[in-house]
């Protein structure tokens, strides 16, 4: 396979080998790592993208899940070269951020504030801080391998340590300061409320761990928002996956779920940089100028040179229009189903105990480390351990992503990945046919 791959890609090994010196792995992000080397890719249109060597791929990592509007939307292509034309950064603010704010709030009614951010993990890092500030409690409940980007107080998101310990470099100090609970387990999050007095705020993956891979029961969600409820705790829906892509209005609408905070990043900035925390309108006062003569209370500073770029602006106030106004969310999420189904099958008459599965516009591989028996028609991954979903036997998914590549299909690199509203039969075909 390893052999086969770099017959097809010798443009991409030459530029992997010029980045080997340059950045460490020679990547840029921890999830486009990959052994050989990841694909270098210069064009991209709707479900599809293509390498330096020439070789298309339909794409599922969709970059990295901002796309749901598939590559290169004519409406977000034209804002973006038409926002390029009037400059780049004002120092200022801006009508565009405006339009930007408004779109959110047209589709996502909680987000009664918001402010942004230039990612997710700062919006993350932003929904946290608030949530100390409003409740003045400490402790954060997480949920173990949910992922809310990579800075200190996410100490157990990086894939090594969701055990909750912290990565090097991080104070030990973050972690004495976070429960980490399993998802779905009612009474373990009773009893962690009502073990501890000073838990600022829960958040949460709605839909699940990385977009469903452990999938979160909606009962148990509800739970958790009147648990919180009760405890004067804070709900931080982290929404940068699901924001705008399970539904119009992200996993809140579509589970009718209402958090105090959120973050959203990726298809909010329409595939460019971007990120908010958002939520209840005395919560985010936290941040407001008059906060310290109204209430007594001290300002919550926060800065960040890229906060409402105009580019990301034009972008992402596009894409929402083209959300609130047409079915890509429905029409991605209808052929995510296809694609599950017609992935099964061809388990099923290739007779592979593997299962495909997820909700929404995502799916996920389940590769069955301990080789249970299993019907890839009838699995259901609430009834399998968090553990089992989550440990892929790596070598066996990076030799499965390199033969998928080579056949024409990128997913993540947990053979997962996620459908655009350009996905349509074609793709399923020939995801089906590569996996075949
Ligand atoms: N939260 C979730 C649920 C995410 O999936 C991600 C990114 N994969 C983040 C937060 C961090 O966002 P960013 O990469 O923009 O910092």
């Amino acid at each position: 396979i390893v052999a086969a791959f770099r017959e097809r890609t010798p443009g991409s090994a030459a530029f992997a080998e010029q980045a080997s010196d340059l950045f460490p792995s020679g990547i840029t992000h921890d999830s486009r790592h990959q052994y050989p080397y990841g694909i270098y890719v210069t064009r991209a249109e709707g479900p599809r993208k293509w390498d330096v060597d020439g070789n298309a791929y339909i794409d599922f990592f969709g970059g990295h899940g901002s796309l749901l509007l598939g590559h290169r939307h004519p409406v977000v292509a034209a804002a973006v070269a038409e926002a390029a034309t009037e400059g780049t950064h004002y120092g200022a603010s801006h009508p565009r951020e405006i339009a930007w704010g408004r779109a959110v709030q047209r589709l996502v009614p909680a987000a009664e504030r918001l402010r942004f951010t230039s990612s997710g993990t700062e919006a993350t890092l932003m929904a946290v801080r608030l949530a100390r500030a409003f409740t003045g409690k400490t402790a954060l409940l997480r949920f173990r391998g949910h992922f809310h980007g990579w800075h200190d107080h996410m100490a157990g998101g990086y894939s090594n340590h969701f055990d909750g310990t912290p990565t090097p470099g991080v104070l030990s100090g973050v972690a004495e300061q976070t429960v980490l609970l399993d998802a779905n387990d009612l009474v373990g999050l009773r009893a962690a409320l009502a073990a501890r007095d000073d838990i600022a705020a829960a958040i949460i993956e709605p839909t699940g761990a990385s977009f469903g891979q452990v999938p979160v029961e909606p009962s148990f969600l509800h739970a958790l928002r009147e648990e919180t409820t009760r405890h004067g705790v804070l709900l931080i829906m982290d929404e940068v996956v699901t924001g705008f892509r399970v539904a119009r209005g992200g996993a809140q609408a579509a589970l009718g779920v209402t958090p105090d905070l959120m973050s959203f990043a990726k298809i909010l900035a329409g595939g460019l940089p971007g990120g908010a925390v958002a939520g209840r309108e005395d919560v985010l006062s936290l941040l407001d100028f008059g906060v310290t003569a109204k209430a007594g209370r001290e300002k919550i500073a926060h800065q960040g040179t890229y906060n409402a770029n105009p580019l990301s602006a034009a972008a992402g106030t596009a894409a929402l229009e083209v959300i609130a106004t047409t079915d890509a969310n429905a029409r991605a999420n209808a052929t995510a189903a296809t694609l599950r189904q017609a992935l099964n099958a061809v388990l099923a008459e290739e007779r592979v105990p593997w299962a495909v599965y997820g909700t929404f516009s995502g799916f996920h591989l389940f590769m069955n480390p301990e080789g249970a028996v299993i019907d890839p028609l009838r699995f259901d991954p609430l009834a399998m351990p968090a553990s089992a979903l989550k440990n892929q036997p790596k070598d066996l998914a990076a030799k499965l992503r390199l033969a998928l590549q080579i056949h024409g299909v990128d997913t993540n690199g947990r053979i997962g990945g996620v459908l655009s509203s350009t996905h349509g039969e074609a793709e399923v075909r020939g995801a089906a046919g590569a996996l075949r």
